[in-house]
């Protein structure tokens, strides 16, 4: 048994999500992102709880057990695309940097996506490219997508521009609602589009551009 207290507390984390999420992949990209770090130095003794916490701009970094569902529904291989709504702290996409190939952010609040910048090359993570705008659009110039993560709640449905955005064999994972929001899984095959409704969840809201920019 190994000494709990020589282990990080990512790796903590990690080792307490682990009865829930069955890709070891995502539990060992959990266990080296110092989540810490994606927070306010005020917030940092709650770092490593399974817990939402909020961030700049009255948005939140998103709850690790969710994330990790997340990651996992994605099911990354290393050379995927993958594109990521709702940069926020810059958590999620730090993980999706780990696992996946050329990972590719927006966020619509320009401080957010600096300091999310700021913190991931000071992590010495250099495959995540930054974008401000409106998520709802996806990224047309660097689609087609292996890989879309939505962390913010969509309403009814999810983006058709996202959707479209997506490569043959591609996944998109989003929370889907927003009264109540459920984690939607899209895939795109050859014979065209799956959707699972999985479990219920709960994100800040996807703003599109046309409503008011708060
Ligand atoms: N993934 C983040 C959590 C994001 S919270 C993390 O790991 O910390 C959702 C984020 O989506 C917020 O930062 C919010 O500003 C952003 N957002 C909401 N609507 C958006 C839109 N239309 N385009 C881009 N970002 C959006």
């Amino acid at each position: 048994m190994e000494d709990a207290s020589c282990l990080s507390e990512a790796t903590k984390l990690a080792m307490r999500l682990a009865p829930a999420i069955d890709d070891v992949r995502v539990l060992a990209a959990i266990a080296s992102i110092p989540r810490e770090r994606f927070v306010e130095p005020s917030l940092r003794d709650r770092a490593y709880a399974n817990v939402a916490l909020p961030i700049a701009c009255e948005q939140t970094i998103s709850q690790p057990l969710v994330v990790a569902r997340m990651l996992e529904l994605l099911e990354l291989a290393p050379t995927d695309r993958v594109l990521d709504v709702g940069t926020g702290s810059g958590y999620h996409a730090a993980l999706l940097a780990l696992l996946g190939g050329e990972v590719y952010t927006i966020e619509r609040h320009r401080e957010l996506a600096r300091v999310a910048e700021r913190t991931i090359t000071e992590l010495g993570i250099d495959n995540v490219h930054f974008a401000i705008g409106d998520g709802w659009q996806g990224l047309p110039e660097s689609a087609p997508f292996q890989a879309i993560n939505v962390a913010a709640a969509t309403g009814p449905a999810p983006p058709p521009p996202l959707v479209a955005q997506l490569a043959s064999g591609a996944r998109l994972v989003a929370p889907v609602g927003r009264a109540s929001q459920y984690l939607t899984l899209i895939r795109r095959t050859d014979g065209g589009l799956t959707q699972a409704t999985l479990e219920g969840v709960r994100f800040v809201p996807l703003i599109r551009d046309d409503d008011d920019a708060g």
